[in-house]
C-alpha cells in the first residue's frame, strides 16, 4: 500500500467525517498525523481528532476567523516548508468553501491535495439503517438546502428540486421546517404522507434522530429542540424499514448475471 506523504510546503484539505473520530479516512488521518500547522473547522469538526496532531504541531480554529485570515495561516505554513492540513466536517467538496481557497493557493502558486470525507447524508443513513437507493422506489440522490445567508439559484429552488421526487437529503435547513415542508410539498411529488428522517449530529455521542412525515415532522423537530446540525432525508424509501422492500435487488438475484457472476444453475 502507498501512504501518505505530505511534502513540506504542501496544503491538504482533509474531510473529517461527520463527527464519529473514527470515520475519517486513513489517508486523513495520516494526514493529520504528519501535519507541522492544522486549521480546522471548529464548529463541527471533532477536536478528539486533533489528539492524533503531533505534540508540536502547530493548530488553530478557523471558526471565528475570516477568509483572509485563513488563507494568510495556509499561506505562512506553506511558504515556510510546513505540512498543511486544512481539516473540514464531512466532505470538503460539500458546503465546505473549498474553492476560494484553492484559488488563492493557485494564485500564490502553493501546491495541494483533496482527501475526502465521509459526508452527513451517509452518516445519517448509517444511523437510521437505511439505504437511499431501492429499486422500484428511488435510484436518484439529491443533495440540496434551502436558501439561508447563501442564496440558492432559483432554477434549485426546492419547489422545483421536489418535481424529481426520489431521495431528498437537505443540509443546512432544519432551522426553517415549515418553509421546507411546504416547498417539497409544492413540487407535486411528495404528499402529506411522504416519511421524513432528521438525524441531529449524526455518529456523535449526543446524536438524535426523529422521524415522521411531511405532515407532522416540522412539530416533531420543534418538540425535540432541533435547530442546529441536523440532515433532514425525505422520500418513499423510508418506508422500507416497517413495510419491507418492494422489489429484491438485481445485483444478487439468482437469475442475473454480471461480470462476476454467472446465472445460478
Ligand atoms: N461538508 C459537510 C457539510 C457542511 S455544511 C458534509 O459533507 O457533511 C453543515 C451542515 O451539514 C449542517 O448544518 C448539517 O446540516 C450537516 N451536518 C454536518 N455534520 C452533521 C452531522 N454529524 N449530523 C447531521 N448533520 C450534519
Amino acid at each position: 500500500m502507498t501512504k501518505l506523504t505530505i511534502l513540506a510546503g504542501e496544503v491538504l484539505f482533509v474531510g473529517a467525517g461527520p463527527g464519529d473520530p473514527e470515520l475519517i479516512t486513513l489517508k486523513g488521518l495520516r494526514a493529520l498525523q504528519q501535519a507541522d500547522l492544522v486549521v480546522y473547522a471548529g464548529s463541527l469538526v471533532n477536536p478528539a481528532l486533533l489528539e492524533e496532531c503531533r505534540q508540536d504541531c502547530e493548530i488553530h480554529d478557523s471558526a471565528p476567523l475570516n477568509l483572509d485570515q485563513v488563507l494568510k495561516l495556509l499561506f505562512a505554513g506553506a511558504k515556510d516548508g510546513q505540512r498543511v492540513v486544512r481539516l473540514h466536517t464531512g466532505d470538503p467538496a460539500l458546503y465546505g468553501a473549498i474553492q476560494e481557497q484553492m484559488e488563492a493557493l493557485d494564485a500564490a502558486d502553493i501546491p495541494y491535495r483533496l482527501i475526502p470525507g465521509v459526508t452527513a447524508t451517509f452518516a445519517a443513513a448509517a444511523s437510521l439503517k437505511q439505504e437511499l437507493t431501492l429499486p422500484g422506489v428511488s435510484q436518484t440522490l439529491v443533495l440540496t438546502r434551502l436558501a439561508g445567508r447563501t442564496a440558492v439559484p432559483d432554477s434549485e429552488a426546492l419547489g422545483n428540486i421536489a418535481r424529481i421526487g426520489g431521495t431528498v437529503c437537505l443540509y443546512l435547513s432544519v432551522g426553517m421546517m415549515d418553509k421546507l415542508v411546504a416547498e417539497l410539498l409544492a413540487g407535486g411529488v411528495f404528499t402529506p404522507q411522504t416519511p421524513v428522517a432528521v438525524v441531529y449530529r449524526a455518529s456523535w455521542p449526543d446524536e438524535k434522530m426523529v422521524e415522521g412525515t411531511l405532515a407532522d415532522i416540522a412539530a416533531t423537530v420543534a418538540e425535540a429542540g432541533i435547530t442546529r446540525q441536523a440532515l433532514i432525508l425525505v422520500g418513499e424509501v423510508l418506508k422500507a424499514r416497517q413495510q419491507g422492500v418492494p422489489e429484491k435487488s438485481k445485483l444478487y438475484d439468482p437469475g442475473f448475471e454480471h461480470g462476476y457472476r454467472s446465472k445460478d444453475g
